[in-house]
């Protein structure tokens, strides 16, 4: 492409909430035939909001909501955001959390009122002894409904779940068939459970789900699928994204994410918007035009 198309592009683009960090990400741009995309904060609004709580024998809903939201306060996750409004709601009055630690991709550990408490996925709770067994039937029906489950454990004892669901966001089912009609392959790539996942992904129709991505492992699955051939554009929002988007022959980047994700990618979408990519790739095409 000559340089006054990458120009014509550049500007064509930023009018239409489409950053081009450089002429390389609109040259490779019309050469995908895959999109990786994140779940949450890329198809989904990223906003979740509080929707059941269920206690285990022996605990009150309230106090499981209360433990929760005391552990998450110290959690920049949306998650956690979606759990500390959801006690708040309800006047619940929070507890300072101690020894408060982070497991990416798993869940929050730390002690309230002397007691040991976790809240997390299942993998968190079996890495540290507890069986989440009779919390199984009650979180696998939430999460086929879309929501994000999560497990609360007090003093080594399964105390209860916690669902939220994010919204889709209102652009993504169009964006969706835009890109199918392009011809590209749709993978959903998110560290949230398979049922959720694929849950969202049947409503929109994705091609592909990968599912359980721990956050250092999700580079690593667009390495995979670049090994098998494809041409590959990662879209995404999170500071675990930002490895991926790099990866990708093109990474683009929402922004209404994180800095580090929109530093990793060649394409931002100012608005989070995933019709912008039809229309980068538009504009990929016409800068082709102009050389011939
Ligand atoms: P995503 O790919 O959707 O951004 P993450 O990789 O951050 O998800 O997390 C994967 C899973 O780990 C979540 O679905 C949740 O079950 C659990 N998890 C991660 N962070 C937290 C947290 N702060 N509180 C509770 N659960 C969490
Ligand atoms: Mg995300």
């Amino acid at each position: 492409a000559t340089p006054m198309s990458i120009m014509v592009a550049t500007g064509k683009g930023a009018a239409a909430g489409v950053l081009f960090k450089n002429a390389e990400a609109i040259e490779t741009l019309r050469r995908v035939d895959t999109l990786v995309v994140d779940k949450t904060g890329t198809l989904t609004e990223g906003r979740p909001r509080l929707q059941e709580v269920m206690p285990t024998q022996g605990f009150a809903a309230d106090e499981v909501l209360r433990l929760a939201a005391s552990l998450e306060r110290g959690s920049e996750h949306p998650l956690a955001a979606a759990i500390v409004q959801g006690a708040q709601n309800k006047g619940l009055a929070l507890e300072p959390a101690t020894d408060f630690q982070a497991a990416p991709g798993k869940g929050v550990t730390g002690t309230i009122a002397g007691a040991h408490v976790l809240l997390g996925n299942a993998a968190l709770l079996s890495a540290n002894g507890v069986g989440t067994a009779a919390l199984a039937a009650p979180a696998e029906a939430q999460r086929a409904q879309g929501r994000t489950a999560m497990f609360l454990a007090v003093d080594g004892q399964a105390a209860g779940l916690v669902a939220v669901a994010d919204p889709v966001k209102a652009t993504t089912p169009e964006a969706i068939r835009q890109l199918h009609a392009e011809g590209l392959r749709i993978v959903m790539l998110t560290g949230d459970s398979e049922t959720t996942a694929k849950a969202v992904a049947r409503d929109l129709d994705i091609d592909e789900v990968i599912a359980g991505v721990l956050p250092d492992q999700k580079a690593q699955t667009v390495k995979r699928l670049q090994a098998e051939g494809r041409f590959v554009a990662m879209a995404g929002d999170g500071i675990n994204d930002a490895p991926a988007l790099a990866q990708a022959q093109v990474g683009i980047a929402m922004g209404t994410g994180t800095d580090v994700a929109m530093e990793s990618a060649g394409v931002t979408l100012v608005k989070g918007d995933l019709r912008g990519i039809v229309r980068a790739r538009r504009l990929s095409r016409a800068t082709l035009r102009n050389i011939r």
